[in-house]
């Protein structure tokens, strides 16, 4: 495990002056907080002793049997005896890659794909494969040939890591048909799926869209209540087959022996007697707004050449920097300019994504995603001047493949 170059950037990149586009902190302050907090204080008055106490290593029935009621909203049928709670859906992404993958295994990956994921599947030293996506999300074809090759190569392929509504890094959302091509590949080669779902819910426009665990039973369906209400609770989940769902308590004993009890009794009152569904509306709204400042400053401020992708919800939106222009080069401008993004290379572990940046439209307000937009635009024409002026080409040490795992971004 190694520290990077872009984190220690990031120390300047959070100083207030700085526009930050780069981290992908839910935005919660619509939350109702006085309301929450006399309910956190009846919580504790009434039911303290049960709430403060060690719990159950699969997370608590009733908080299962709500977590069903969250999941219908994205058309999935579920057994709260199926479902085990984790600390935030990245501990639900450590125990999945703890019962599966042998050190040398193969975890395949959208291209790009989410930094926190690939840096479990680094810590259990399994082999990152990417599959390419287009604007629909993973390319099924891609998606079979990558299976036969590695088979072929005789490496084990033990699954497919997607995240099928707004892609962190890239917006991209899977349509329905595409992700019934995807579980029918799947099939096909008897590939196991794990569908990483933390903002589906988030839609702009329309509703939510059916899961991949909705169409098919044997998908490992990874769930969050990180975006949809608080983080801090660190409370995820896992919903998986029987035989896996053992198998994911018994590692969950050996981790915490409990999830946090507290923050089950909480959510689970959170969801009981609050409108949980307008809340989410209210997010959407919210998020939808800083989505459109986002995309009217790119719109306005990107020099000719740059392309973005346009995420109907989730947090992120891709950017391509014009031909020749590395994003990692740019970093160090761009903060000068006082507007900070993630270079697109943290989200491959093969050194691509040079020509690529995340922004993040979830935390700053609209006005400050427009200036940030406008500084953003300014560090790459700038950038494009200077390598129009002295004539630098691509610099081909920076697009070689770097080593070690990517920075830790959420
Ligand atoms: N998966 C994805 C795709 C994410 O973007 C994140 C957080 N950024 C997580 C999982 C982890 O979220 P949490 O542990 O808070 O549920």
């Amino acid at each position: 495990m190694t520290v990077s170059a872009v984190r220690a950037l990031f120390s300047v990149a959070n100083r207030p002056e700085v526009v930050s586009l780069a981290g992908g902190m839910p935005n919660i302050a619509d939350l109702p907080l006085a309301e929450l907090g006399e309910s956190f204080n009846q919580l504790v008055r009434g039911n303290g002793i049960q709430a403060m106490q060690y719990g159950s290593g699969q997370g608590e029935l009733f908080m299962r049997e709500k977590i069903c009621e969250v999941m219908a909203e994205e058309a999935i049928a579920a057994n709260p005896d199926d479902v085990v709670i984790t600390c935030g859906s990245q501990q639900a992404l450590d125990l999945v890659t703890r019962i599966f993958v042998d050190p040398g295994d193969v975890v395949l990956c959208e291209a790009p794909s989410y930094v926190g994921a690939m840096g479990t599947f680094n810590s259990y030293q399994a082999r990152i494969h990417h599959v390419a996506m287009d604007e629909h999300g993973l390319v099924p074809q891609a998606l079979a040939q990558a299976i036969v090759a590695l088979r072929a190569a005789g490496q084990k392929v033990k699954f497919l890591y997607t995240i099928p509504n707004f892609n962190n890094p890239t917006g991209i959302t899977q349509p329905l048909e595409r992700r019934r091509e995807l579980l029918a590949v799947a099939r096909e080669y008897g590939l196991l799926v794990v569908e990483d779902n933390p903002y589906g819910l988030l839609t702009i426009e329309g509703d939510p869209l059916a899961a991949m665990r909705s169409m098919d039973d044997e998908v490992i369906y990874l769930g969050s209540f990180s975006k949809t209400f608080a983080p801090g609770f660190r409370v995820g989940w896992v919903l998986a087959p029987h035989a896996v769902r053992e198998r994911l308590v018994i590692a969950q004993e050996a981790a915490v022996l409990s999830p946090p009890v507290f923050s089950q009794f909480a959510i689970a009152n959170y969801l009981e007697n609050f409108d949980w569904r307008g809340q989410i509306d209210t997010f959407r709204s919210m998020y939808a707004a800083r989505r459109d400042a986002m995309l009217d400053g790119l719109a306005s401020f990107m020099p000719p050449g740059t392309t973005w992708t346009t995420p109907n919800g989730g947090f992120f939106v891709w950017v391509t920097l014009p031909e020749g222009l590395d994003s990692q080069a740019l970093l160090p401008r761009a903060v000068t300019e006082r507007v900070a993004f993630v270079p697109g290379t943290a989200f491959y572990a093969d050194g691509f994504g040079s020509r690529n940046m995340r922004l993040s439209y979830c935390f700053p307000t609209p006005e400050r995603i427009v200036e940030g937009c406008r500084r953003l635009g300014k560090a790459i024409t700038d950038e494009l001047d200077m390598h129009a002026t002295f004539g630098l080409g691509t610099d081909v040490a920076r697009h070689r493949p770097v080593s070690g795992p990517a920075p830790n971004v959420t």
